[in-house]
């Protein structure tokens, strides 16, 4: 187990590793992407870059030492599918550039929203969501949470009161996506959150499609999960996932609504993990993540995926420019064509879906997701689909490469067509995700596949 952060250093808002933070000022992600953490160089062999360490099991100090390892009172590693140098070293590059505390990196974005969730809630308690979600996440709280005896309560993201209705005194988190793609209505981050503050209620928020363009930290979000498979690798060659904790959200006020927290727990001397945490100066939420959650279910992220994921940070701030700036081009043509009935993108969207875009999205940017309806509907989407010659038809987004899919008949198709249509997906609906290749090239093979179309 190893501790990087302590809970008295969470009210800075980002913190630049020790040797930096004498530097000034607060650093800028740009620089956190490559110097966040404390990892400088490998004291062993100087090596600049992370390495990866390969290994299942670690050397154990003496019978002394290793009881208080197993016990969580002295930090190291003990084997890992619990913790790793490389993960580590991933988790605190992470924390840093998210504006959190500390984080769980994991073996893919599925792990991290079930196990967020699997750390607070047990059968008999319940979570609010919102509606819009990733077809997998629909699947996990609709199905699989369900049959462990917890209820997702699926409600309206544009109506912020609708949280505060549905919630009763089983209610563990709030959970909703800060982008969810297909309708890709920005969440009211900040106004859900303070409805949690109310119950005690945190506010967990998947980002995976809006690493930094939405920062759901400023807006009171207690958690962040990621898919890094998506925009933090960024070139589609691994699964993994993150829970990022703010390090702000007040777990020891509220006793009843957090029992995992709050009561004693038989495998770890019968303490509870706020004084766990306490004793050891750690953040609660992500300690018994690891210590429980992850111990017990495993979905470890292997050492190997966790240096992808550290390569994938040190070019994201780059990366996310590019994909943004071209994402707007891409959406301002497809508006212009003949042949598009509909372009999905918060820079077009009206009222209050507009204002939260503008309030939320960072640097005049709107995410890289692009969402588009042909006239001709299904049949005119799926030739669409068909007729691309540089975009790849996969079923992923975030990809240095632009991709296409087609929701209903893909991502989409486990869910009934009712419930397809309660997350966003029309029959017709096509999804691009706009990659870092130049503009015109992207622009040129939509323009030949719909003229095809
Ligand atoms: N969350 C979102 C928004 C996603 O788009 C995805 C995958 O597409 C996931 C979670 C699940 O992540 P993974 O595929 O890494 O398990």
């Amino acid at each position: 187990m190893t501790i990087h952060q302590k809970p008295e250093d969470a009210a800075v808002e980002v913190k630049a590793p020790a040797g930096l933070r004498e530097a000034g000022p607060r650093l800028h992600p740009e620089t956190l992407a490559l110097h966040g953490g404390s990892y400088r160089f490998d004291p062993a062999s100087g090596a600049v870059a992370v390495p990866i360490y390969q290994t299942t099991s670690y050397q154990l100090p003496g019978t002394d030492g290793a009881d208080k390892l197993f016990a969580l009172e002295a930090p190291g590693h003990l084997y890992t599918r619990v913790s790793n140098p490389t993960q580590d070293a991933f988790e605190q590059r992470l924390a840093e550039i998210e504006g959190g505390a500390a984080a769980l990196a994991l073996g893919s974005g599925q792990a991290a929203s079930a196990f967020a969730l699997l750390n607070l809630a047990r059968a008999g308690d319940n979570v609010v969501s919102a509606a819009g979600l990733y077809g997998g996440t629909w699947a996990l709280f609709a199905a699989t949470l369900k049959s462990f005896g917890i209820e997702v309560r699926f409600v309206d993201a544009a109506d912020p009161e609708a949280f505060a209705r549905a919630t009763d005194d089983r209610t563990r988190a709030y959970y909703a996506e800060s982008l969810p793609n297909p309708k890709l209505d920005v969440f009211p981050i900040g106004e859900v959150a303070d409805v949690g503050k109310r119950f005690g209620v945190p506010l967990i928020i998947d980002n995976t499609a809006a690493p930094l363009t939405i920062r759901p930290f400023d807006h009171g979000a207690a958690v962040v999960v990621y898919s890094t498979t998506k925009y933090i690798g960024g070139h589609g060659t691994s699964i993994g996932g993150a829970i990022i904790d703010s390090g702000r959200f007040p777990w020891h006020e509220h006793e009843a609504r957090h029992p995992n927290l709050h009561e004693p727990d038989p495998s770890y001397q019968g303490k509870t993990w706020l004084e766990k945490a306490a004793t050891i100066a750690f953040h609660p939420y992500i300690l018994r993540a690891r210590a429980v959650i992850l111990r017990d279910l495993g979905a470890a992220i292997s050492p190997l995926n966790a240096f992808q994921f550290i390569q994938g940070l040190e070019t994201l701030p780059l990366r996310i420019r590019q994909h943004n700036e071209n994402a707007i081009k891409v959406a301002e043509y497809l508006r212009t064509h003949p042949k598009v009935a509909r372009v999905i993108f918060p820079k077009f969207q009206e009222g209050e879906a507009k204002a939260r875009a503008d309030k939320y999205l960072l640097n005049g940017h709107y995410g890289a997701l692009v969402g588009f309806e042909l006239k001709d509907g299904r049949d005119a989407g799926r030739r669409f689909i068909d007729g691309l010659k540089l975009l790849y038809h996969v079923a992923n987004i975030g990809d240095a490469r632009s991709l296409a899919i087609h929701p209903a008949t893909t991502t989409h198709s486990q869910l009934s067509e009712d419930d397809q249509l309660k997350t966003g997906v029309t029959p017709g609906y096509v999804r691009l995700s706009i990659g870092i290749e130049h503009a015109e090239d992207i622009i040129a093979d939509i323009k030949q596949a719909i003229d095809a179309a």
